[in-house]
């Protein structure tokens, strides 16, 4: 479904990240792995060695606008475009207002919405002028319905839906696509330290009756980064199995 084109997977080294990459690479495109630290980066590589010729690895501090375009300008030199981005890096926080201080609700903003805005616009600047490209972010059932604690992940994911559905109005003249992703609970390393019981009650309050896996939640970048959804943008696909917190 991806012959030919080329992606970027923020936070691609585990969890979501990782299985939207292998996903990718398995339907044929070249992929750019990015990772925080290269030392992660590189051990994620070593697991996708049957892949060595189509998948790379990039480290750039994604709040920096150059570093995030010279990294990006490198996949672009390197397989000769960059047609999808998956803004997948993040990170989750449930502290209590009352513990919350203005160093964590900057990290997090910094990581799961600055980050957002600094890839868009470095990948939308190479996409413009290639003809198009499709970008997708990572939102949260959270962003629909806003959790009990930890109020500044749940407001970056409403950021982000917002952001999804102004880029694609403003991009779509450009031929690019922009659509988020909104995960409910999904088996990442998080949830896989919970204890067993705690999976099965989660579970139990699940209508489709069990939590996500990663793979579910890349089937859906899969098919909004290929041409079946050449004409779907500005949305936000929930893939959570029809939960409500
Ligand atoms: P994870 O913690 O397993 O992976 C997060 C990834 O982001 C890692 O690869 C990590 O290296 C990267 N990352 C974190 N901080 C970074 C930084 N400063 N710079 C670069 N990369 C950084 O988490 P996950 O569960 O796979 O989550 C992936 C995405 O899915 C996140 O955006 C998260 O908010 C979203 N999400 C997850 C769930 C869930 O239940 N797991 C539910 C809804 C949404």
């Amino acid at each position: 479904m991806l012959k030919n084109k080329t992606a970027v997977v923020t936070g691609g080294t585990r969890g979501i990240g990782l299985a939207i990459v292998k996903k990718y690479l398995e339907n044929g495109a070249s992929v750019a792995l990015s990772g925080s630290r290269q030392e992660t980066v590189e051990k994620a590589l070593e697991g996708l060695a049957q892949y060595k010729d189509r998948v790379m690895g990039i480290w750039p501090d994604l709040c920096d606008p150059e570093g995030v375009a010279a990294a990006f300008a490198s996949v672009k030199e390197r397989f000769g475009s960059l047609d999808i981005l998956a803004n997948n890096a993040g990170v989750s926080s449930r502290t209590s207002l009352y513990d919350y201080t203005l160093e964590e609700f900057s990290k997090i903003l910094d990581i799961n919405l600055k980050a957002v805005f600094v890839c868009s616009q470095a990948a939308a600047r190479i996409m413009k002028e290639q003809g198009g490209g499709s970008i997708i972010n990572t939102s949260s059932m959270v962003g629909e319905y806003g959790q009990p604690s930890g109020c500044g992940y749940p407001a970056t994911k409403f950021a982000v839906n917002g952001l999804t559905r102004s880029l694609a109005r403003e991009l779509a003249k450009d031929q690019i696509r922009v659509n988020a992703v909104a995960p409910g609970v999904t088996r990442t390393d998080m949830v896989a330290a919970l204890p067993q019981e705690m999976v099965e009650r989660i579970s139990a309050g699940i209508p489709l009756g069990r939590v996500g896996e990663p793979e579910d939640i890349a089937n859906a970048f899969l098919f909004l980064a290929s041409d079946m959804a050449s004409y779907v943008t500005g949305l936000t696909l929930r893939v959570d199995g029809a939960a409500m917190v």
